[in-house]
């Protein structure tokens, strides 16, 4: 974003723009104006004046039809649009937008939802009067065509609908905040669509609906317009960058399409499939000058549909054919994004049996006309961009536009001749979709009714519901046979002649009122990628994975999910679910009531809504009227029966009254009081925990680390500081010390005139620049030794260990270990401490290269795993085996090793104890929680590479400091709202924040 110089580039500005010579195949229309339709002058002029060279624009878009009626983008912004200085807000979108409406019967514009702040989100159909007069009878054709079962999968039936039905192209812009160009293209587009009468694009008139949501991010869009207003306002000045974009999520807002967990996601899938549209196509700018980057690079996502690779493959080759005919440079589809991961928000439509697109065009991060300088990978020509970007040139807003709107027209001209088969297209993969359980399979996913993170299960099929996923309940007990797993071919052996023993096929039963995820709909795909198991070899040729290579719902969220391929578990009686609701409440008779505890996040919710009932923790396994219960259960008195029930069954939890308080050693469940801290650094990582805690109800004060570092006394008001991941690999220096002071301007983050959009909800600064200080460093330091506890996770629990808070900690990384966003396996270290509460010895757990952690019982050492020729003898006689002796004298016994598991910390050795003040006691030494598993049993899901020197290192621990305790992860336990399964390591830490130390071994605490 750096400094702008742009008044001198009118000077490169050209004024001339050529026009026609495209040559045509036979019958194909020109892409040109009608000769006949008057232009608007001077909206054309500036058009021309705008672009900074004739090949930044197109036949398309180097005029504007005039209307009489129809008024085009100038009214609102005052300029044409892609002017320099102009960003409209998306009010002022949305006004342009409701003014074609209101001119002209070719535009309609509806509602779609809200966003977290509340903004309106809309969309605009623009097609012929004849198509919007009879968009319903269109809708109800086009649903059949997207759920084959209507018309009992008949061909010939698809067939005449498909010849009767106007497919919907769906185009999104500005969901990345900073990307600034699409709203006025959209504008300039839809007014195009609507009013131009040259053959060509009324043909798309006429052929297509084309539904457009101009700002995706609502939020985020009126805050980006309000800092360019703060750099027009301060020309000189560095101007802040956009550290907020929606309330929670920045640039991940583009990886939800999993999670489903923001608004924007859930109305723009509810806009697609609502109107049966057949492309959801997404506009970036961060490639110079178009890349349509759907057809990219390997590896495709393994769960769409072949038909769909063809489609992107056509319409991204004639894309980059028409605009290079043009003479525009550096259009190209083939490039490093790989399409594996189904969490863009193009992606709904891949998932849906539709066609997704995405351009990166190229943007100036405002409106400003700027010299753009590009790298030699951007510049270069290669087997797939013969036709390369300029390696430096003048580049506008406006040049931009013309990119954008000259790729959609084209799209939309290519996808309207060719929109037969498109439709077909479209009804066979939901045919196949449908298909599935005796095409590919499996049959269906089934989550038992007895699965006891109920509350958890339940959040899990909502996603599936958000995602139109069908689920059905089975009224009935079932069993169903599992797929025999084959035998690996022994190696060929002279000691083993013996055939591997058949294996016979394995059953499992499943009880009545299991949920059903049938493959037999036209949505199985979305539940299939997201329910199944991923595996990125660490010998593909993609060697860097665009996003994350894993993202197995039933691992992440901790909730049993059986893939079925036995057919029959289609014929098992059930019914459709409308609605889901775990049921809880309380049963049997008694005055002290159990919550089992299997860390379901609900807990966390009961403790706060119940704030002035004593809750306890058992910090024992015990048996009570023939119930079981684990530790950390909840043991709850002096609550009404009635009140309780009616919370538990709120949250879908479940209480067992007992006759009398079970004999068991316990401690208080306190609801603490939170500080939650971010940075000006970056809000993508944090904004996720946000999340989380908001939909849990947990309260807590929101602050940055500047605000921390000026709190007098910390532990007078809070219990806990919560320090979520800042990037995931920020620099602890970065942390600290902030962006320099010593030289530019404050960089405010504030509500004025010129920005009334900033804070929103969310936090403020009159200057960003500044970090956590060595003041803050001290407060943290205080805050701990005094009782308080810190929570960290990744690049925070490297600063927790830097700043000297976790004695006996060491953090690492790894050159060769690839773990990409995947998903690995942990295990249970320590069972008895609170963190641990309600798991199982087997954790799944999110891992993104996570910090290497090692623990030592003597400040300074450090743990690494021993090479295998550490084990063997030193050279002497004897065979491998025996003990070795040195002549003349008798044998002496080697004293033993001690011997730690690598998660451990070693006992010092005498040698090491003698006279050592380095030597941390017993009680001050970690206590390690999770660890990550052995090397064979890492991966559950994605890529691990290397995984060797992450494996066994601790993945959760608990450093006690003077009074107080540090929790440091090396995994990520809460992220992009898919990670339940883990969000209870943190919510345990919260909950025992006064009572960490139970269950800890006594030698350690002495
Ligand atoms: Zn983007």
């Amino acid at each position: 974003m750096g400094h702008k110089s742009w008044l001198g580039l009118l000077l490169l500005l050209f004024t001339t723009l050529p026009t026609g010579g495209i040559a045509l195949a036979d019958g194909e229309t020109s892409p040109a104006r009608d000769p006949k339709q008057p232009i608007d002058e001077a909206y054309t002029a500036k058009i021309r004046k705008y672009t900074t060279a004739p090949y930044f624009s197109s036949p398309l878009v180097d005029y504007l039809p005039a209307s009489k009626t129809v008024p085009t983008p100038e009214v609102v912004l005052g300029d044409v649009a892609g002017a320099p200085g102009i960003l409209p807000y998306a009010e002022d979108v949305y006004k342009y937008m409701r003014l074609l409406e209101k001119a002209t019967p070719r535009v309609k514009v509806v509602s779609i939802g809200t966003t977290e702040e509340g903004r309106e989100m809309i969309a605009v159909a623009v097609s012929s009067e004849a198509n919007l007069k009879n968009l319903e009878q269109n809708r109800q054709r086009l649903a059949k065509l997207a759920d084959p079962r209507s018309i009992h999968l008949d061909d010939a039936e698809a067939d005449k609908l498909v010849a009767e039905s106007v497919p919907v192209y769906y185009i999104t812009g500005t969901i990345h905040s900073p990307e600034t160009g699409a709203p006025t293209a959209l504008m300039e587009l839809a007014y195009r669509l609507a009013v131009d009468e040259s053959p060509y694009v009324r043909e798309i008139r006429d052929g297509v609906i084309t539904l457009i949501t101009p700002v995706v991010e609502v939020d985020g869009r009126d805050r980006m317009v309000d800092i360019y207003k703060w750099h027009l306002a301060h020309p000189k000045d560095f101007y802040p960058p956009l550290i907020y974009w929606g309330k929670y999520v920045a640039h991940d807002n583009n990886r939800d399409a999993m999670g489903m967990t923001l608004k924007l996601t859930q109305n723009v899938l509810n806009t697609y499939l609502g109107w049966n549209a057949q492309v959801l196509h997404d506009l970036h700018e961060s490639v110079p000058y178009l890349y349509d980057n759907t057809v990219g690079d390997g590896p495709y996502n393994a769960w769409m549909d072949p038909i769909l690779v063809d489609e992107w493959q056509m319409i991204g080759a004639r894309n980059v054919a028409d605009m290079t005919k043009f003479g525009m440079p550096g259009v190209f589809t083939h490039g490093d994004f790989d399409t594996w991961s189904p969490g863009y928000l193009m992606f709904l439509a891949a998932m849906h049996n539709g066609i997704s697109r995405l351009y990166e065009t190229f943007g100036n991060g405002g409106a400003d006309t700027r010299v753009r300088t590009l790298e030699p990978g951007e510049y270069g020509r290669t087997w797939f961009r013969p036709n390369p970007p300029l390696p430096k040139t003048a580049w506008s807003q406006r040049n931009n536009n013309n990119y954008e709107e000259t790729g959609l027209l084209t799209s939309l001209h290519y996808f309207n001749e060719n929109k037969r088969l498109f439709l077909k297209n479209f009804y066979l993969k939901g045919k196949r979709s449908i298909q599935k359980p005796t095409a590919e399979g499996p049959a269906a996913y089934v989550l038992p009714a007895d699965d006891p993170r109920a509350t958890v299960q339940t959040d899990l099929l909502r996603v599936m519901l958000k995602q139109h996923v069908e689920i059905s309940r089975a009224t009935s007990s079932f069993q169903v046979n599992l797929p025999v797993k084959k035998e690996k071919k022994a190696a060929r052996s002279a000691d083993s002649e013996e055939k591997p023993k058949p294996v016979s096929p394995t059953t499992r039963d499943f009880p009545a009122g299991s949920y059903v995820i049938r493959m037999d709909q036209p949505y199985s795909r979305v539940a299939d990628a997201l329910l199944d198991y991923q595996f990125w070899s660490p010998e593909d040729p993609q060697t860097t994975p665009y996003d994350d290579t894993a993202w197995t719902f039933g691992e992440l969220f901790g909730v049993q999910v059986t893939r079925v391929t036995d057919s029959k578990v289609l014929s098992v009686p059930m019914e459709r679910v409308a609605e889901l609701r775990s049921l809880g409440g309380v049963q049997g008779e008694g005055s002290v009531f159990a919550i089992d505890n299997h860390a379901e996040p609900a807990l966390a919710t009961l403790r706060y809504r119940l704030k002035d009932t004593p809750i306890d923790a058992a910090e024992e396994p015990f048996e009570s009227n023939g119930h079981k219960f684990s530790r950390g259960t909840f043991l709850i008195r002096g609550v009404g029966r009635s009140d309780l029930d009616a919370a538990t069954n709120a949250l879908g939890l479940n209480a067992v009254a007992l006759a009398s308080a079970p004999v068991v050693k316990t401690h208080p469940v306190r609801a603490p009081r939170i500080a939650y801290v971010h940075t000006w650094i970056s809000t993508q990582s944090e904004g996720w925990w946000r999340l989380a805690l908001d939909n849990l109800q947990i309260p807590y004060d929101y602050m940055s680390t500047q605000a921390l570092a000026k709190i007098p006394d910390l532990n007078a008001k809070y219990d806990v500081i919560l320090f979520p991941p800042v990037t995931g690999n920020a620099n602890s220096n970065a942390i600290v010390q902030g962006t320099p002071t010593a030289w530019g301007n404050a960089l405010p983050w504030l509500n004025t005139p010129e920005t009334p959009n900033l804070v929103g909800k969310n936090d403020s600064t009159p200057d960003m620049r500044p970090g956590l200080g060595w003041d803050g460093v001290a407060k943290l330091q205080s805050f701990v030794r005094n009782g308080g506890v810190l929570l960290t996770a990744t690049d925070t629990s490297q600063l927790a260990i830097s700043i000297g808070l976790a004695n006996g900690v060491t953090s690492s990384t790894s050159e060769k270990m690839k773990i990409v966003g995947s998903i690995v396996g942990t295990r249970l270290v320590d069972a008895a401490s609170p963190i641990a509460y309600g798991y199982d010895e087997k954790v799944s757990a999110y891992c993104d290269n996570g910090p290497i952690f090692s623990v030592a019982s003597i400040l300074g050492s450090r743990r690494r795993r021993l090479g295998p020729e550490m084990n063997t003898r030193p050279t002497g006689r004897g065979t491998k085996d025996d003990p070795d002796f040195v002549i003349g004298r008798p044998a002496f016994d080697i004293p033993d090793e001690p011997e730690k598991e690598l998660w451990e910390a070693p006992q010092p050795t005498d040698e090491q104890s003698f006279n050592n003040p380095r030597v941390i006691p017993p009680a001050n030494r970690a206590r390690v929680i999770l660890r990550y598993a052995d090397s064979k049993d890492l991966l559950i899901s994605g890529l691990v590479e290397n995984g060797n020197d992450i494996a066994q290192h601790p993945a959760v621990l608990d450093v006690p400091n003077g009074s107080g305790h540090v929790i440091l992860f090396s995994i990520n336990p809460v992220y992009r709202g898919e990670t339940e399964n883990t969000y209870s390591l943190v919510l345990n830490t919260l909950l025992n924040f006064d009572s960490l130390n139970a269950g800890r071994k006594q030698a350690d605490t002495k």
